[in-house]
């Protein structure tokens, strides 16, 4: 028998890469899902499969403009507000760093109003770029960071600091109940081809035959989560009914270089690219790897999918799209960006 079950989430940023698995989730579970998205980053095709669902219903607006009277249908009071609203990608969240840093603190700011009218608990899907460059290693949740204020990721970085900081403002005064999740790196299905970041940028070009691009010596690291699990996390914590209230890593501790992720693409597609290398972007971080014991201890969450099968998941994922672009060439993307962004240069086919 189908599941039901009357309870309603907010997803704001649910037709992102992240924020569509997790709505897929919830409907899954039989819950009501309204979505917000603005479309910068967030693509129509991730939620088109929904566009038929009656629990699912898509609010095409900003989170920086106030929320209130959008969300007038009838009985739409939420029980949950998962806030994945901003571009996460260097490149995209770059191309308008004033727009990422409202994004995350204007957006966060609303969406907490919400929850206190609402009596709904707050979910933000904060990162482990709140670490910065990191000097301690693995991350765990009580560093406090090394972030730099005024470099070119510090839009995203402190926004989401930010954003932390409103979050448990909010809880401590009691006007919310906030959960924190702290992302690492995380892939799948769903990245867009011009995301820009790592996994998406190597198989992409892997794929086509280009070469791929290394920045730097690409003996920096990072611990890179399937989705999947990364919902599954979500989940847990948004759910989680304990007493614990202090923000959560949630990320695969699986550590490698970059090298080494370009390399074992290389081995799973049998591409002939070349292996290239460019100069490091400033501010890059050198190694991320989140401490989960918390998450483990906590949620009893702790990620089960392997790298190579989730790059198996991905790259499946990249040769559809690409295959749908060679049977539909002049097909533009779906997307419907309010904002001009400079990666519309290399917007690739749906
Ligand atoms: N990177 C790379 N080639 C690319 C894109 C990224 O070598 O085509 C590097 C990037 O400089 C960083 C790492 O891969 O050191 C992860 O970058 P990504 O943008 O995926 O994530 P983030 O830096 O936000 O962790």
């Amino acid at each position: 028998m189908e599941k039901r079950d009357e309870r309603l989430a907010v997803v704001a940023g649910g037709a992102g890469f992240i924020g569509s698995h997790l709505v897929d989730h919830l409907i899954g579970d039989g819950m009501r899902v309204i979505c917000i998205d603005n479309f910068q980053t967030g693509r129509f095709d991730n939620i088109r499969h929904l566009e038929h669902e009656p629990r699912f219903d898509l609010i095409d607006a900003d989170v920086t403009d106030p929320l209130s009277g959008k969300l007038t249908r009838s009985g739409s009071t939420p029980d949950f507000v998962f806030n994945l609203a901003c571009a996460a990608s260097p490149p995209h969240y770059q191309a308008d760093p004033e727009h990422t840093l409202m994004t995350s603190v204007l957006g966060t700011r609303n969406l907490l109003h919400l929850c206190e009218t609402a009596g709904a608990r707050f979910l933000l899907a904060s990162t482990s770029e709140i670490y910065g460059d990191p000097e301690e290693h693995p991350q765990r949740e009580n560093y406090w960071g090394h972030v730099n204020p005024t470099g070119p990721r510090a839009c995203y970085d402190e926004g989401k600091r930010a954003a932390e900081t409103l979050a448990f403002d909010f809880l401590r005064a009691r006007r919310a109940d906030v959960r924190v999740a702290r992302i690492f790196n995380t892939f799948g299905p769903r990245m867009r081809a011009d995301d820009g970041r790592v996994v998406s940028n190597v198989i992409t070009q892997a794929l086509a035959g280009d070469d791929i691009t290394i920045y730097g010596s690409g003996d920096q690291t990072r611990s890179f989560c399937y989705v999947d699990d990364l919902v599954r996390g979500l989940m847990a914590l948004m759910t989680y009914k304990g007493t614990y209230r202090g923000a959560i890593n949630l990320g695969n501790p699986h550590e490698m270089k970059v090298r080494e992720l370009a390399q074992r693409v290389v081995e799973m597609t049998g591409t002939r690219s070349l292996i290239t290398f460019r100069p490091l972007p400033v501010d890059d971080p050198r190694r991320r790897r989140p401490d989960i014991a918390l998450a483990k201890k906590v949620l009893g969450w702790e990620p089960s999918v392997s790298l190579d099968v989730g790059l198996e998941k991905t790259i499946e994922h990249f040769m559809a799209v690409a295959k749908a672009a060679v049977r539909f060439p002049l097909m533009r993307p779906s997307s419907r960006r309010r904002r001009s962004q400079s990666a519309e240069r290399d917007v690739a086919a749906p």
